[in-house]
């Protein structure tokens, strides 16, 4: 039975007209082949000659199409889709409004350099992101291409506003992977390993951990400060860059209380306090943006992964006189905010306002908690469940420990691929399943990925 959810539109099933992704794709798990079947061991090979094995992939098998809340690969085997290619598939894949924004703009033009002619969807999408964004101040934005550059360039600003250097960053914090970024990133393998030296001026606070830590946000707060005032010095430090849940590091939770502690302490002392929500953002976390979930209003937002339904855009959205610290033409970049891209995020974000996305969010969150608390209650090597929104967790443990168990998290993702369902591991120990489904995925598919997800259990 497929589950009417109001205010999201009409839910797809066989046969009936799509309402996100290209093609009327079945919303169901269905396997018709061993996985990988024929098609994707034969792409595999060529890909094993032709492609850098640095370059992993989770899943075994290639794709062929994805919309809803399904991936199908090339062998025509159906998977229900609880990653959206990394958070990314927000608004669902080839979701009818943006495919049809960015194939009227293809038609027009697909390429000036705004820093050449500049051209209106850029501005619109500026406007809009300043008003959705924490805060009721002025604020202005600059685009780019991927979520590590939109980091990078936060810090430059927030340099070229202070005038001091020291970055402060969290542990088991992921940044992206250009050269700054790795030395944000806390994890080594396999983000960083052989690829210093890394940028000078970073550092590293300790993170608000509640399962680990067992602090309350307030006390975290001041353990961190402590390494920022002893260990760095207000003084030198620019800004503080903090996810405000955790994406590859686990999908932490700090302890409520302690990014407002840590975003006042940067207040007093004129540091930028800079929300990476590159995984957060746009509506994943059942709001625009998870800081407003924790009160904070950052100085500036990194934004991307979410904003564009798989287009590669990034932002720096934040206060106007910080934005505008750098020398013009500071800023900029070949392909930053290419209007492909601009016209898939204004087509996501009218998206995620018709199909009531934010609601949705909040009412997968309230499906996968019930799913995940019952499996927690049945088997004590799920010793944490967490997340916001669309965006919840199980951190996989020793009974009974908060030792970390990555075996099995890679086992349970491995198995789920087989059995139809595309699933995640994060966390610095690698022992945490993330979900991560598209807003378009109906709840019967929902359902129907935590029974098998059940059954993987039951077996490993
Ligand atoms: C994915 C991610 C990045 C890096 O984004 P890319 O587009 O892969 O460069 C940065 N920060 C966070 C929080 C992320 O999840």
């Amino acid at each position: 039975m497929t589950t009417l959810t109001p205010g999201h539109g009409p839910q797809r099933t066989t046969g009936s007209t799509p309402t996100h992704g290209g093609p009327a794709l079945p919303q169901e798990i269905r396997l018709v082949t061993e996985v990988p079947g024929p098609r994707s061991r034969e792409l595999a090979a060529r890909r094993t000659a032709a492609v850098s094995a640095a370059v992993g992939s989770s899943m075994p098998f290639f794709a062929h199409a994805a919309g809803g809340g399904v991936v199908v690969d090339v062998d025509g085997n159906s998977y229900a889709d609880l990653g959206s290619g990394i958070a990314v598939t927000t608004v669902g894949n080839s979701a009818p409004a943006v495919v049809q924004a960015v194939t009227e703009q293809a038609a027009r033009f697909t390429h000036t350099c705004f820093m050449i002619t500049p051209y209106d969807s850029y501005v619109e999408l500026a406007e809009r992101l300043a008003e959705l964004t924490p805060g009721d101040f002025a604020k202005k934005s600059a685009f780019f291409t991927s979520g590590a550059e939109a980091v990078e360039n936060a810090v430059k600003i927030a340099r070229a506003h202070t005038g001091r250097q020291a970055v402060v960053v969290f542990d088991h914090a992921y940044h992206g992977r250009t050269n700054l970024t790795m030395a944000m990133t806390a994890k080594n393998m396999p983000y960083k390993n052989g690829f210093g030296p890394f940028a000078p001026e970073v550092y590293r606070a300790p993170l608000s951990y509640p399962f680990r830590d067992g602090l309350d946000g307030p006390t975290a707060a001041a353990r961190a400060i402590a390494v920022m005032d002893k260990q760095v010095g207000a003084a030198n430090l620019a800004a503080i860059v903090v996810e405000p849940v955790q994406g590859e590091g686990g999908f932490i939770v700090p302890a409520p209380g302690f990014l407002p502690a840590i975003a006042a302490w940067a207040r007093e002392n004129g540091v930028v306090f800079v929300a990476d929500e590159v995984q957060t953002g746009l509506a994943r976390t059942g709001a625009w943006f998870a800081s407003a979930l924790e009160g904070v209003e950052p100085d500036l937002v990194t934004i991307a992964k979410g904003v564009a339904g798989g287009l590669p855009l990034s932002a720096v959205t934040g206060r106007a006189e910080v934005l505008d610290a750098p020398v013009t033409g500071g800023l900029g970049g070949t392909y930053g905010g290419n209007p492909l891209a601009t016209a898939a995020a204004l087509a996501v974000l009218r998206t995620v306002e018709e199909d009531g996305l934010l609601a949705r969010a909040r009412q997968i969150e309230e499906l996968l908690f019930r799913r995940l608390r019952a499996l927690a209650d049945r088997d004590p090597r799920v010793g944490d469940v967490r997340g916001r929104g669309a965006m919840v967790a199980v951190e996989l443990v020793a009974p009974g420990t908060t030792e970390p168990d990555a075996a099995l998290a890679k086992k349970v993702a491995t198995e789920a691929a087989r059995r139809g369902v595309v699933v995640l591991t994060c966390g610095t120990d690698g022992n945490v399943l993330r979900f991560l489904p598209p807003l378009s995925i109906d709840d019967a598919l929902l359902e129907q990925a935590f029974d098998v997800l059940d059954g993987v259990f039951a077996s490993a």
